[in-house]
């Protein structure tokens, strides 16, 4: 199932003849009340509403006319492996434009960080660069959305905790501050085109990722690259804190990442999910 959020918070199942409307289903999420829970009620529902879901009809909205937004409307957290392809490491070490001086390391020594929640917008949004005498890269990733809540989970057992995944762009600012804060401006995180449920990706180490700048190919890569794979990301995050459903962990970016300026549209594809364009203004 490929489940989105477009326009003015609807929510619609993405079928090969676009969109249907199943804004609806939100009826059935219930009421929450102060303090707000940790997740995001929709994911966390998802197990129950699928069947719903899956049998709406009606009249499909065709792609192009819609502004999608993020598939996930209130993550609790975005988790983010920082070196998680040998490839990227190597260039990440060889170019002062990327490091600045910074300590870069495999992710066994470097950890995982994370980004605001602020940061996140869907494709249709658009990326807003501040900083722009700075170097502002892409960084196009495997977004695991989490569907269980987490807490010490074994690789063995992790892929039950998947919701689904979609595209993520891990946008950055280039220099020497703390990656948390260089990787967090307002739409900095986008997340997208959709959601495709787990079930619809057996093995998310056999996808190719990649994006292409104005037409050019810039990274083009695939996941079985990857240094820790989702099961072993899930673990090691899980054993730091719980995840909750609708917590993102963005994997890891491959070879490639270089600089967008204001003007240029990134083009993001993931197989098995699909593709997004995003204007940089
Ligand atoms: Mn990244």
């Amino acid at each position: 199932m490929k489940l989105c959020r477009f326009d003015d918070n609807r929510v619609g199942l993405v079928r090969d003849d676009g969109i249907r409307d199943v804004t609806s289903v939100l009826g059935a999420l219930g009421s929450f009340q102060y303090p707000l829970p940790k997740f995001d009620p929709l994911i966390e529902a998802l197990p129950r509403l699928r069947k719903q879901l899956e049998s709406t009809s009606g009249k499909a909205i065709p792609l192009e006319r819609v502004k999608l937004l993020s598939p996930v409307a209130n993550p609790g957290k975005i988790i983010a492996a920082p070196v998680n392809y040998t490839k990227h490491l190597q260039e990440a070490l060889a170019d002062k434009g990327i490091h600045h001086g910074n300590l870069v390391q495999e992710i066994h020594k470097a950890g995982m960080f994370l980004k605001a929640t602020s940061a996140v917008v869907g494709p249709g949004e658009g990326v807003k660069l501040i900083k722009t005498d700075r170097r502002n890269d892409h960084e196009v990733e495997l977004a695991v959305v989490i569907g269980k809540k987490a807490s010490s989970v074994k690789k063995e057992e992790a892929m039950q905790y998947v919701a689904g995944y979609c595209i993520g762009l891990d946008m950055t600012i280039r220099g020497p501050e703390e990656r948390s804060l260089r990787k967090s401006p307002d739409s900095y995180c986008v997340l997208g085109p959709w959601l495709v449920t787990a079930d619809e990706i057996p093995d998310p180490g056999q996808l190719s990722v990649r994006i292409e700048v104005n037409g050019s190919v810039r990274q083009d890569a695939h996941t079985s690259d990857l240094i820790l794979s989702v099961a072993q990301l899930i673990e090691w995050g899980s054993s730091f804190y719980t995840l909750h459903p609708g917590d993102v962990l963005l994997t890891g970016t491959p070879q490639g990442v270089g600089p967008v300026k204001p003007g240029d549209t990134m083009l993001a594809a993931i197989e098995r999910i699909g593709s997004m364009r995003i204007v940089v203004s």
